[in-house]
């Protein structure tokens, strides 16, 4: 079902069917939603849920604009350990961490701080780890058509550890290589090196976009 688009416009239009709903959950998990401590909970967490997933909204070209440049430099460009939040889709609860991007450029490249903007724009969604580092390689890829994007995405997820469900795989790295960061082994250590992932083991084999990670949660 689709979300009421001027809610969404409107931050600050409350929408009172979802505060209704969150008062039934309150009630649902046994509190009592007119105690003093709860009584605006809705409300919060509404604007909070909003801001959350504001990511829906946002436009791209408006978030680059003004912010590509054309540029005579084929040298490899990094942006590295920009935090990250976001939520997992199978639970509404937050994964969050670093964020390493690369690209090579051929023409054009993008504003340095409009890189942590994508970022964003892409993990206020509800999401899985892997569509989400893979969104943002695709729309840099697109917007500038580099030689090639490499973006390693590392987070912890709540959902996985807050429960106790396996707690060794809480920790996730998923990682998008495209274009010469998948064909060439250098340029993709290279980058790997730059970035001496958390996880370091990885760092020195092959990492390819996973099939499984990030979808550990969804039995559970
Ligand atoms: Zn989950």
């Amino acid at each position: 079902m689709m979300v009421d688009a001027a809610n969404r416009l409107q931050p600050f239009l409350y929408n009172r069917r979802m505060q209704e709903l969150i008062r039934q959950l309150l009630a649902e998990l046994g509190e009592d939603p007119t105690r003093e401590g709860l009584i605006n909970t809705p409300k919060r967490v509404e604007k909070a849920l909003k801001f959350l997933t504001s990511g829906y909204d946002a436009n791209i070209d408006d978030v680059l604009n003004g912010a590509l440049f054309t540029v005579d430099y084929s040298e490899m460009v990094i942006v590295k350990d920009v935090d990250f939040y976001s939520l997992c889709e199978h639970h509404l609860l937050p994964f969050f961490g670093k964020c390493h991007v690369a690209y090579i450029p051929t023409t054009k490249v993008i504003g340095l701080s409009k890189i942590p903007r994508l970022i964003d724009v892409y993990s206020r969604r509800l999401q899985v780890q892997e569509r989400l580092t893979n969104q943002i390689a695709n729309v840099i890829l697109e917007t500038i058509k580099p030689m090639g994007v490499a973006v390693v995405m590392e987070a912890s997820h709540l959902c996985m550890s807050m429960r106790g469900v396996e707690k060794q795989n809480s920790f996730a790295v998923t990682s998008a290589m495209l274009g010469t960061f998948r064909s060439d082994p250098r340029t993709r250590s290279e980058f790997l090196e730059l970035i001496k992932l958390r996880a370091g083991a990885i760092a020195s084999r092959e990492l390819t976009p996973s099939a499984g990670l990030g979808l550990e949660c969804v039995n559970d």
